[in-house]
C-alpha cells in the first residue's frame, strides 16, 4: 500500500491526511450547516430526505450514522423512531450536532468520537449503517467498508450517499465552473476559509466513480451492492446488504 495519499490535489502521508481532514472540519464546524445550504442551493436537504426514504428507518432499530457530523441525517432517522448513534472523528462537529439536537428537543441519539476505519463497537451491533458525504474524507476507504460490514447484524443495511463527478453533457461543465469558482468564493465570503472549501471540491473530484465504489462495497462483503444516481449523477446513493 502506498504511503502517500491525496489530500485534495496534494500528495501527503496517511497520518497527515487524517490530521488535515480533521483541521478542515474543525474549521468549518460552526458554519457547516449554512455553508451546505449556500453551496448546494438548499439541495442537500432534498438529497438527505431522499436518502432517509431509501434507508427506511424503523422504530426500535439501532442505526450507526457514521461521519454524522452535525446530525442532519441522524435527526431525520430518529424522527422515524430509530435509535441513532452519531459517530464522527471530529469532536467539534459532534458538539455542534449535540447543541442542535437539544435545541430541537430530539431524543434517541447518542454521540461518539470514532474513526470510521477502526470502530470501537462490537461485531453485529447495528441494523443499519449510514454514511453521508463522509466516506470520501476517510483515508483508508476499504478499511471503513470492512468495519461497516463487521458492526452490522445479519440482514443489516449499508447506505452511503456521496458526490460523484457527473458525466452529463453540458451539466458537467456547469458543475465544474460552480465547483471551481463559486464554492471556494462562498467559503471565503461566509466562513473566511477558502482553503477548506477548495479541499472539499478537490476531494469530490477524486472520489472513485460509482461503478468503482460499487465494487469496493462488494469487495467488503456486501451483497446486492447497488449505485443509484440522483440529479444528473451529481450525487449517488450506494447500498448493500450483509447476509
Ligand atoms: N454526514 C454529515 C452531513 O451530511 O451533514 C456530515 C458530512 S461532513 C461533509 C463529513 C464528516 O466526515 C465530517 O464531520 C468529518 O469530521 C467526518 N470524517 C472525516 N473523516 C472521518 C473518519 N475517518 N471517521 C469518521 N468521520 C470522519
Amino acid at each position: 500500500m502506498s504511503d502517500q495519499v491525496n489530500f485534495g490535489d496534494e500528495l501527503v502521508s496517511r497520518e497527515e491526511k487524517t490530521r488535515r481532514v480533521g483541521e478542515v472540519f474543525s474549521s468549518v464546524a460552526r458554519r457547516y450547516d449554512i455553508m451546505n445550504d449556500l453551496m448546494s442551493g438548499g439541495m442537500h436537504r432534498l438529497w438527505k430526505d431522499r436518502f432517509v426514504n431509501r434507508v427506511k428507518p424503523r422504530p426500535g432499530e439501532d442505526i450507526l450514522d457514521m461521519a454524522g457530523g452535525t446530525g442532519d441525517v441522524a435527526f431525520r432517522m430518529v424522527r422515524r423512531g430509530a435509535r441513532v448513534t452519531v459517530a464522527d472523528i471530529n469532536a467539534d462537529m459532534l458538539e455542534v450536532g449535540k447543541e442542535r439536537a437539544e435545541a430541537r428537543g430530539l431524543t434517541g441519539l447518542s454521540w461518539k468520537v470514532e474513526n470510521a476505519e477502526a470502530l470501537s463497537f462490537d461485531d453485529a451491533s447495528f441494523d443499519a449503517y449510514t454514511i453521508v458525504f463522509g466516506i470520501r474524507n476517510v483515508t483508508d476507504i476499504p478499511a471503513a467498508l470492512r468495519e461497516a460490514h463487521r458492526v452490522l447484524n445479519r440482514g443489516g443495511r449499508f447506505y452511503c450517499m456521496e458526490f460523484s463527478s457527473t458525466d452529463w453533457p453540458g451539466f458537467d461543465k456547469l458543475y465544474e465552473k460552480w465547483a471551481d469558482t463559486m464554492i471556494p468564493r462562498i467559503g471565503k465570503l461566509v466562513a473566511d476559509d477558502e482553503e477548506s472549501y477548495r479541499y472539499l471540491v478537490e476531494s469530490i473530484r477524486r472520489f472513485p466513480r460509482p461503478p468503482v465504489f460499487k465494487k469496493m462495497v462488494s469487495d467488503a462483503g456486501f451483497v446486492r451492492a447497488a449505485a443509484e444516481p440522483m440529479l444528473g449523477g451529481l450525487v449517488t446513493i450506494h447500498s448493500g446488504w450483509k447476509i
